[in-house]
Order: structure tokens, then sequence, then C-alpha cells
């Protein structure tokens, strides 16, 4: 047999991490990697964070799963916090976040549903977007890598230009439901959207009574030094996705919306087995103690800004390969002159963990957790790998 036991549809490195410790990850012989990945904006509170670890450990113990058939007292009790840190007014909770995306996506449509306007079921959605990685939401992106060979897709998405205002207002038509994007698009390469474009659809969605539905599965939670994204930019959803930070390693996601947003989410209308059962509950508690507190939003404001000039300082010294860095807070991308995917290989080789995304950009997302000194070696050691990387003939 040729397949590998895991279904191989990842470029899986020579990396294997069997252990991790705070910003640290060890492989099998016990080589050590700093985590600037963290799990792709996963792992927040970085690997074996104590207040994590023990609510896990301590819910494990005392009740794992029941059914959503029952009262949740510990989904209501993050439900609620999750509604007074947000705009939101109710919260569906998932396992992951294209099921928080889909919720969100079913959550628009019903509402119109719920208003009599059945035919308003098309969400307008942007360039590069990335949405996991369902029917759904895989139908709701122009990325031809994953769609390819899944057709049909599922109608109801009309793809327009990302931060392009006057083609997404354009698109607006009698079917038109509302708008899907990410704040700061993560997988397309760190590309945070413009305030005007921001404001222009949510001063369209108000005109025509549609929905503004973000993504913020990889922007949200902490990672730009607000609690979820759009908070930076002063212009609130009517519908939002979280997850991947959410659980800081856990898997959970939440759907979070209005009140008015979820006119249509009536009994029997959605649904999931393990969504939001004690466990879930319990590390996505642990994780809001730590971030949900305003000295905490300002470190990773203060350590993105410190972060980003480091890296800002470097990137001359190696004009060949580095071009600029975008991003906000400690959701940063550098956009690079050179295959980038080609250079997160070989930083992996040097001890360095980080992502490539879409536009040629290497994404650098580490546990929010960092300290100055963590930042000092990551960018020494990314220096010193720049000054050595040999640009593969194909990536040059
Ligand atoms: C990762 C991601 C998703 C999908 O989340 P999964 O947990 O992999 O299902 C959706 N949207 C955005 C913006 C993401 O970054």
């Amino acid at each position: 047999m040729a397949i590998t036991p895991l279904m191989p549809v990842y470029p899986r490195s020579p990396v294997r991490p069997v252990r991790g410790e705070g910003v640290y990850l060890y492989g099998e012989q016990g080589e050590r990697y700093l985590d600037f990945a963290a799990g792709i904006a996963v792992n927040i509170l970085g690997h074996g964070h104590p207040h994590l670890t023990r609510a896990i450990q301590d819910q494990a113990a005392t009740l794992m799963h029941v059914s959503n058939l029952y009262g949740s007292p510990q989904g209501e009790a993050f439900a609620r916090r999750l509604c007074e840190l947000t705009f939101a007014d109710t919260v569906f909770f998932t396992n992951s976040g294209v099921e928080a995306v889909e919720c969100s996506i079913k959550t628009a449509r019903r509402y119109h549903f719920a208003k009599g306007r059945p035919e308003k079921h098309d969400l307008i959605t942007f360039s590069n977007a990335f949405h996991g990685r369902t029917m759904g939401t895989i139908s709701a992106t122009d990325q031809a890598k994953m769609i390819d060979g899944f057709a049909p897709l599922l109608p109801g998405f009309k793809v327009r230009e990302f931060n392009d205002l006057d083609a997404a207002l354009a698109a607006i038509d009698e079917n038109t439901a509302g708008f899907l994007l990410e704040p700061i698009q993560g997988e397309g390469g760190i590309r945070p959207a413009t305030h005007e474009f921001l404001a222009g659809l949510r001063a369209a969605c108000d005109e025509h009574d549609l929905m503004l539905v973000f993504d913020e599965v990889q922007c949200g939670v902490a990672r730009t030094g607000q609690l979820y994204a759009y908070q930076h930019y002063d212009v609130v959803p009517d519908i939002m996705a979280s997850a991947k930070g959410i659980g800081g390693g856990f898997p959970l996601g939440a759907c979070l919306a209005s009140e008015k947003a979820a006119a249509g989410m009536v009994i029997g209308t959605h649904g999931s087995t393990y969504g939001g059962n004690p466990l879930a509950m319990a590390a996505g508690q642990a994780v809001f103690d730590i971030v949900a507190d305003d000295e905490f939003l300002a470190e990773v404001k203060q350590k993105g800004e410190r972060l980003r000039s480091a890296l800002e300082q470097m990137m001359p010294n190696h004009d060949h390969l580095f071009d600029s860095v975008r991003g906000v807070g400690l959701m940063l991308g550098i956009k690079m002159k050179t295959d980038s995917r080609a250079f997160v290989n070989y930083l992996r080789t040097k001890g360095l963990l980080t992502v490539a995304a879409g536009d040629n950009v290497m994404r650098v997302l580490p546990p929010l957790t960092i300290e100055e000194e963590h930042i000092r070696e990551f960018v020494e050691t990314l220096s010193a790998a720049a000054g050595e990387y040999e640009v593969p003939a194909e990536a040059a």
C-alpha cells in the first residue's frame, strides 16, 4: 500500500512535536522549536499553560460531556461572558472554526427567511478569503486550491475583490442576504480590511437590512490586541464566527449573533452533538480568564509593536528576501520577495516555526504570552537564518 495512514492532504514537514512547554515545542529526539506559529493562531497561551491545563483536568474529572438536550449551566455562563464582552446577545458553540462559519451562514440566511424574504439567500464574499473546508465554506471563496475537484459548489455566494467597496456595493441585488468576510484576512496573507471598507459595508447593511457577518476565527480572541478585531474598527457585525484561540488548543468555536440577527434560529433549526460541552466550556472560560483583561490586551499591543519594529529594523539587512511587515498586534505577516513556503520550511530546520500564507507572506503568530526574550530570540534566529539562506532556483 502506498497511501499513508493519515490521509495525505497535508504536506507534513519533518517537524514531529511530542511535547510543548510555553513558547517551545519539542520533537521526538528532543529537538527544540521556538513556536511562532502557535498551531496557526490557536495556542494563544502557549503550551501547557497551568491555568488552562488545570481547568481541563478538573472538568474532565467532573463532567466531560452531556447532550444539548439538557440544561447547560457551563454553556450559559460562557455564553453570557461572550455576550457581555462583545456586540452579541446569543451564542451557538461548535467544535471548530468552520462549523462556526457554517452556523453564521445559516443564521444570516434564516434571518431573511424569518422576515418573509426567503429569496435573500446570497452572501457577498471576498477574494482570497478562507472560511474553512466544508462544502459551504469552500463555496464562499475563489481560491482554486480549495475548490478544484469539489464541484458542484453550493450556490448562494458571490465573490468580489477584497477591500473594493464599490465592487461590493455594486454586487447587492434582490437576492443578497449580506456580506461575509474576515476583517483581517489570515490565510490569504494577513491583509487587514480598510476602515472605509468595513464602515461602508456596515452602512449598506443598515440601509438594505442585510447581515454583516465577520469571520474572526483567526483574527479574534485577543490576537490583535483587542478581544475581537472589529473593536479596532468600531464596526459592529450582526453575526461573528470565533474559534482557533478561543479554546487555547482545545477544539472550540462559537457563532455569536445579535438578537435581531438570530431571529430565525429557533428550536430545531441547528444543532451539534458535542458543541458547547462542559469540557469545552471549561477550556474557553480558562482562556478568557487570562485574555479578557485590559492589561493583557495592552501587553499584546505592546509586544506586537515591539516585534514589528524589531522585524522592520532587521529586514533591510536581508533586502533580497523581505519586503515589508503587515498586520495588527501579534497577527503579523512578512511579505517576502521569494517563495514564503520554501523559506518557512527552511526556518523549521533552524528551530523556528512560522506559517506560510497566500500572497507570498510568512505569518508570524506567536502565543500571546511571549516575553521580550522570545521576541529577541525570534528576530536574531530569523536574521541569522536569512543570512545563510540560499534562495532555491525555482523560487527566486
Ligand atoms: C482556520 C480558519 C477557519 C476554519 O477553522 P477550522 O477550525 O479549521 O475549521 C475559518 N475561517 C478562518 C478565518 C480561519 O482562519
